[in-house]
């Protein structure tokens, strides 16, 4: 049966930025949940190592997904399974209701909204029809399948760099079609991809259709060279769309400030343009999204929702959100 529950912070989203978000809420002594639609972690859980998050030279991305969701935990948040379908601000009280799929509704005073992106999909004939057949969004969770096979990667980013590269642990070989002349990935990424002997960039070229056997199975992807129009045949048996992620900001009821590809706009508080309405992580426009970035939005996020709390409380909720500046111990 749906029900409705009172917290002073909903975190929606359950990713490396809602975990963080969550340990600060709950540390801070505020009544907090994290509503996470599957499993903790968000794209950690796609990561297969992390080398880049401080004092951690190499840890895998599942086990430092745990970490994030012990620590929260050991601080008093809450962790809700749901998926969160709309959350909306009632004028009259200030009061945000946040509301699951399964209809229960969280009420709260602050929200932050942590629920990430999802990845873009090429659009061309044959892909959906081959999704989870050959054609996949994720490497770290799909590349075992395609062991001694031949497949091809798309996209020209960290993501699409990354994963070729990874994926040659099990396939025999790994074409990357990227529509450009150059990759837009950092340099290491492309160092290490250019060294590995698995991999062949096919440059200048979209894939056009992902053809099947017939039997469910996919075989052959029609390339397009976009300098020549020349098409030609590529024969695979999978295919890795890594070409770019949405934010998922479908929930937000009402007009919320966003930049052209939909990331929510924050000022320095990770407020946005709905007072009290606070959003941290790769849902939010900005230059890089790592976990590093996710959980440093996350813990400005969290911080300045308390006081946010606290100005309501005191009746001036309306002067901006201003800190110390300094530490909080
Ligand atoms: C393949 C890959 C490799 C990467 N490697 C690295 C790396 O080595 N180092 C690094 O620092 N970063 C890496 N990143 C980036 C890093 O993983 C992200 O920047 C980070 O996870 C962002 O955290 P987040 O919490 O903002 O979003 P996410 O991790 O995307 O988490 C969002 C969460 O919100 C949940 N959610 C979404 N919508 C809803 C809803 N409606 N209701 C309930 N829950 C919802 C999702 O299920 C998800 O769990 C990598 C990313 C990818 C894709």
């Amino acid at each position: 049966m749906a029900s409705t529950f009172t917290y002073d912070v909903v975190i929606v989203g359950g990713g490396p930025a809602g975990m963080c978000a969550g340990m600060y809420a709950g540390r801070a002594m505020l009544k907090t949940v994290v509503l996470e639609r599957g499993t903790l972690g968000g794209e950690l859980l796609n990561t297969e190592i992390v080398e880049d998050y401080p004092g951690f030279e190499r840890v895998l991305g599942h086990e430092l997904a745990q970490k994030f969701a012990d620590h929260a935990a050991k601080f008093g948040a809450e962790f809700r399974t749901g998926v969160v379908v709309e959350c909306v601000r009632k004028l009259d009280d200030e009061t945000f209701e946040t509301r699951t799929e399964a209809g229960d509704i969280f009420r709260s005073k602050t929200v932050i909204v942590t629920a990430g992106g999802t990845p873009v999909k090429l659009g061309v004939p044959g892909e959906l029809e081959y999704a989870g057949k050959g054609v996949s969004y994720c490497a770290i969770c799909d590349g075992a399948f395609f062991r001694n096979e031949i497949i091809a990667v798309v996209g020209g980013g960290d993501a699409a760099t990354e994963e070729a590269d990874f994926l040659t642990r099990y396939a025999e070989k790994v074409y990357l079609i990227h529509r450009r002349d150059e990759l837009r990935a950092s340099k290491i990424l492309q160092e290490r991809l250019f060294a590995n002997p698995k991999v062949e960039v096919i440059w200048n070229h979209v894939v056009e259709q992902v053809e099947g056997d017939g039997n469910g199975l996919v075989r052959n992807l029609k390339l397009r060279d976009v300098t020549t129009n020349a098409a030609r045949d590529l024969g695979v048996t999978g295919l890795f769309v890594f070409v770019g992620f949405r934010p998922n900001t479908g929930i937000i009821e009402g007009h919320v400030d966003h930049d052209d590809m939909g990331y929510l706009l924050t000022d320095a508080n990770m407020q946005t343009s709905i007072r009290g309405l606070f959003a941290a992580g790769d849902v939010r426009a900005q230059l890089t999204r790592q976990v590093t970035t996710a959980v440093g939005d996350a813990t400005t996020a969290a911080i300045a929702a308390e006081k946010y709390l606290k100005a309501l409380e005191d009746g001036d909720a309306s002067e901006p959100i201003v800190g110390t500046g300094g530490y909080t111990a």
